[in-house]
């Protein structure tokens, strides 16, 4: 007997049909002999939808109750999860983050899991039940509802996996695997059989959102091995662990983009010792994430300085900066919200020069204009304007020979 963490995504349980289509599925494992817990999202566009009422409420609505509300979408999904499996004749027990104690830290909207109490899960499962948790959400050491940020139902799996050191934690979405790129962007993407927990945390944090960032540092650290497979057909779909491939690793095993990305400039800024620092430090302070930063070489004593950060806090970031260079007395600030990132990642690039040249080639002969580039061991990215978002990564996954059998 095993015990098995199984993930439901948005799409997955997006009305009763596929909730019964889940139930049955996990009812499956369970009749196999397995003990199953089962972690369930909103149903698709919830999380959306209450973020949108919430936006009518205020402009900028405090976490706490923004937490408190996005929270119900997936409070929802485990009792009709749970009915459905009662329905069927199957005994199955809800959890929300609270029932539960997935304990986090208190940074409401992205919240960090702390520790997990396994007992109640533990007896509801010795019990013959199978267990409904739900995602996204845990609560704090006040009792206050929190939330792990978009995408997090994924890291409720692998953190509840680890804690409670299960045999297998799939994650069920609407591709059947994850790709060299996103699918909906190339249909020649070819789906992986396998790839590192290396490359998948560098393809997740520059953007496929196939799993959220923090699942993969979370499998990483406590060594989950985690699979992704299609909840609407059957297949072997694709392994992340720690193994490397026996063959020799390709260079680039992936495309990876953002388009959550925008950029600010400060023009004409006094170059001088601790610029960056004066520069980055408020934007840090409002905890904001910079992420490419970009200082020109300096003229008659003053320089550029642009630096990108997540779009949705363009607003805020711009506003910070405004004021800083009126204390600098630099000459202006411009920025962009219509660009995106691109990026190349392989753990072979460590043992493959070129890379970067066959990339900037490749993006050139497409006449796209690289704006700014940033490098490390595994990975290059480049941001360029929104609109060459398709063409860049369609042009990047030929150029690197990721091409699988061309669409029929
Ligand atoms: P869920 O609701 O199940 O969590 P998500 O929408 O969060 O699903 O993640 C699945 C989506 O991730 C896919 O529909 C696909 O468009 C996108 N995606 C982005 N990059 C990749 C990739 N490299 N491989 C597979 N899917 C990807
Ligand atoms: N419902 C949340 C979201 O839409 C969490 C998740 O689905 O993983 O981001
Ligand atoms: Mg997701």
């Amino acid at each position: 007997m095993a015990l098995i963490v199984q993930k439901f995504g948005g799409t997955s349980v997006g009305n009763p049909e596929r909730i019964r289509a889940v139930a049955e599925k996990v009812m499956a494992t369970h009749l196999a002999g397995h003990q199953v817990v089962v972690v369930v999202s909103a149903m698709s566009g919830e999380t959306d939808r209450l973020l949108q009422l919430a936006r009518a409420m205020a402009a900028h609505p405090a976490e706490r109750e923004l937490d408190t509300l996005l929270s119900t979408g997936e409070q929802v999904t485990i009792a009709l999860l749970c009915m459905a499996l009662e329905e069927m004749g199957q005994a199955a027990q809800s959890f929300t983050g609270t029932q539960v104690a997935i304990t986090t830290d208190s940074a409401h909207t992205k919240a960090r899991i702390e520790h997990i109490d396994d007992h109640k899960i533990r007896s509801a499962l010795e019990s013959g039940k199978i267990v409904v948790v739900a995602g996204f959400q845990g609560v704090d050491l006040h009792g206050n509802i929190t939330t792990l940020g978009r995408g997090g139902s994924d890291t409720t799996a692998v953190a509840l996996a680890a804690a409670l050191r299960a045999d297998e934690c799939d994650i069920f979405t609407d591709v059947d695997g994850i790709y060299t790129t996103d699918p909906r962007v190339e249909s020649r993407a070819r789906r992986l059989d396998r790839i590192t927990f290396e490359e998948m945390l560098e393809m997740a944090s520059l953007g496929a959102k196939v799993l959220q960032t923090r699942s993969v540092e979370f499998a990483m650290k406590y060594n989950v091995p985690v699979r992704v497979l299609s909840s609407f057909q059957d297949g072997p779909g694709t392994l992340v662990t720690n193994e490397e491939n026996s063959v020799e690793a390709p260079r680039v095993s992936g495309i990876a983009f953002s388009r959550n990305e925008a950029k600010l400039t400060m023009i004409g800024v006094p170059d001088h010792p601790g610029i960056a620092h004066s520069i980055l430090g408020p934007v840090s302070e409002a905890n904001i994430n910079v992420d490419v930063i970009l200082q020109n070489i300096s003229e008659a004593g003053k320089t550029d300085f642009t630096f990108t950060v997540d779009r949705n806090e363009y607003a805020q970031a711009k506003d910070i900066l405004g004021a800083v260079a009126q204390k600098l007395e630099a000459e202006d600030v411009r920025g962009d919200d219509h660009i995106v990132k691109v990026s190349v990642v392989g753990v072979g690039m460590r043992s493959h020069a070129g890379i970067a040249a066959t990339m900037f080639a490749t993006l050139g002969k497409e006449n796209i204009n690289i704006q700014m580039i940033s490098t490390s061991e595994i990975k290059i990215s480049v941001v360029i304007e929104e609109k060459y978002l398709e063409l860049a990564v369609r042009a990047l996954h030929a150029a690197f020979n990721l091409d699988g059998e061309a669409p029929v």
